[in-house]
């Protein structure tokens, strides 16, 4: 079980392995493109689907649902390589994404069982990914207003609120 911290420090790894500019906006296609995994629009059908990851012995392959909006594919693309790294390191596997996993934004010393908590792993992956912690801090200085740092990161408005939060920089 991964803490929020050694999570943290994955992404950061990542970013750092990978040489995406991770001052402002981060690119999560750049970064899985790095890494050799493609990523697709794809028309899944079940229109509840966001994303999924599969990866097979071949190559490894993201999808994300072609009718999201540029943000929200962000997003999942960011998720889908936190269960890309975090989960599916040892081998061979897939994630298919439904919007209820990218709820599970709880804390995480709550009881809970393991599915969810794998998603909220990748939650926490995918906002770190996506709004890095030495730039959220730096822009926050600027900005320092959750619309226009969501704007500036492009990401979700609750998306940058609980990144915000989780770096202790709302009251
Ligand atoms: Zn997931």
């Amino acid at each position: 079980m991964a803490t929020r911290k050694a999570i943290e420090d994955e992404a950061s790894k990542l970013l750092s392995r990978t040489g995406v500019d991770s001052t402002g906006p981060v690119d999560p296609v750049a970064v899985a493109n790095e890494l050799g995994l493609k990523v697709y629009n794809a028309t899944f059908a079940d229109e509840g689907i966001h994303g999924l990851i599969a990866k097979r012995p071949s190559s490894t392959s993201i999808y994300v649902n072609v009718n999201d909006r540029p943000v929200r594919k962000r997003f999942t693309v960011a998720h889908e390589l936190g269960h890309f790294v975090l989960h599916l390191a040892a081998g061979e596997g897939e994630f298919i994404d439904t919007q209820d996993n990218f709820r599970t934004v709880q804390d995480p010393d709550t009881p809970w069982d393991a599915p969810r908590r794998t998603e909220w792993e990748a939650n926490v992956f995918a906002s770190a990914l996506l709004m890095p912690k030495d730039a959220v801090l730096r822009a926050w200085k600027e900005i320092a207003d959750p619309e226009g740092m969501a704007a500036f990161f492009q990401v979700s408005r609750q998306a940058m609120t609980f990144r915000l939060d989780s770096l202790g920089l709302l009251e």
